[in-house]
């Protein structure tokens, strides 16, 4: 039996599993996942899970059952590609023939002293669990800041004021304007946004050092009672450690078979993975869905295609706490509820499978 090993069941590993256990799994290869958490997280929606207005069971989604399939919980400490091993924590090394590292990323603090000790993170559940007791338990008029006005900051932020309209929420962003990358129409909607639900956006800002409930933005310090993370993300610890080629976000630079240059068994997907479009889920699992094609042909002793194609991205949709969104479908700005709905639709989609 050939053995097929999956690091991480986020985004990019699932679609790999929603595509080979049903289809594409020949009789003689076997899959193990690993992953330090027993099921699937739905990462997209932490900012929610951290302001409290979801539930933590509605971010999980149960991994598939197949005969076919071996699961393993544990935390991953290393990847030995010359001995074809997986290094764990509490549990033996699994050995591979083929793998597929998605372990996705951690924090990036950008080295500003004090940013890793004295801030809070919604990148893993855990942490996101952490941010969510730290919030939901501070008292009224208490001050949040969250570092970091892309998506995820944009989506805690205005997710947090609805949840707790008596606290103080400032956000901290490095652009002239938030969304400054965004057409206009969007930036200004958002700022809107923020003006009329009381959250202070600071522009321009430069965060130099972070102390305890102290932050120093151009080296001034703003008291906080509270300081979340939302301002930059780099590869998985494990990928960064890892003695192959990479971009300079540390992402591993792959073959166009999405496979490591010269060791055509270890694929890389996801958020560790070097691509010309920013990480993200959707562009994970579009990715898996390449990587099963030249695994089945492999598999198959079929020819590979001469060119991959482009990976095709539908788009970016943000919310505004649960009523107003906002996004950029087929390069058209939206704004308002339809955006929102279009979210909650594709976050529908995704869990019940129909994506
Ligand atoms: C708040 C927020 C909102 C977002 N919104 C969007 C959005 O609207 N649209 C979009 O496309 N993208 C969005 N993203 C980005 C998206 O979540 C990521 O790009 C996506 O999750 C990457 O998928 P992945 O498969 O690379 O890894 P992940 O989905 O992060 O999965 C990694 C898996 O590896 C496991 N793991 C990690 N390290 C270890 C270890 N050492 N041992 C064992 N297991 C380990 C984890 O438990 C996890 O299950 C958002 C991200 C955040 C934080």
């Amino acid at each position: 039996m050939k053995k097929l090993v999956l690091l991480g069941g986020g985004y990019g590993n699932m679609r790999v599993l929603r595509e080979l256990l049903p289809n594409h799994l020949p009789d003689d290869v076997t899959i193990t996942l690993i992953d330090r958490v027993p099921y699937h997280s739905l990462k997209t929606e932490y900012y929610a899970l951290a302001a409290g207005t979801i539930s933590d069971q509605e971010v999980r989604v149960a991994f598939p059952e197949h005969p076919n399939l071996n699961i393993v919980y544990g935390e991953v400490t290393g990847i030995d590609l010359e001995k074809k091993e997986i290094l764990m924590t509490n549990s033996d090394n699994v050995s591979y023939d083929e793998l597929i590292v998605g372990l996705g990323c951690d924090d990036k603090f950008h080295n500003i002293p004090g940013a890793d000790t004295y801030t809070y993170s919604i990148q893993t559940i855990g942490k996101a669990r952490d941010t969510y007791q730290k919030l939901n338990n501070l008292p009224a008029n208490s001050i949040v800041s969250i570092v970091g006005g892309g998506l995820s900051g944009i989506e805690l932020a205005s997710e947090l004021r609805e949840s707790r309209p008596d606290l103080i929420i400032k956000l901290f962003d490095r652009g002239k304007t938030i969304l400054s990358s965004f057409p206009e129409r969007i930036s200004r909607y958002v700022q809107n946004w923020f003006n009329m639900n009381g959250v202070d956006v600071i522009n321009e800002a430069n965060i130099t050092k972070v102390e305890d409930q102290l932050l120093f933005n151009n080296d001034e310090p703003v008291h906080t009672d509270v300081i979340v993370w939302t301002a930059g993300i780099q590869p998985n610890k494990i990928v960064r450690e890892l003695n192959v080629e990479k971009d300079k976000q540390g992402r591993v630079i792959l073959t166009k078979y999405h496979n490591i240059p010269n060791r055509e068994n270890v694929y890389v997907v996801g958020d560790c993975a070097s691509l010309p479009y920013a990480p993200s889920a959707q562009l994970a699992e579009g990715q898996a869905e390449q990587i099963v094609t030249i695994l089945t042909k492999r598999w198959e002793g079929e020819e590979l295609p001469e060119e991959m194609p482009t990976i095709k991205l539908k788009g970016v949709l943000g919310s505004l706490g649960k009523k107003q969104g906002f996004g950029l479908m087929a390069d058209r700005a939206i704004t308002g509820r339809i955006a929102r709905i279009l979210k909650s639709g594709v976050l529908w989609m995704y869990k019940f499978h129909k994506g």
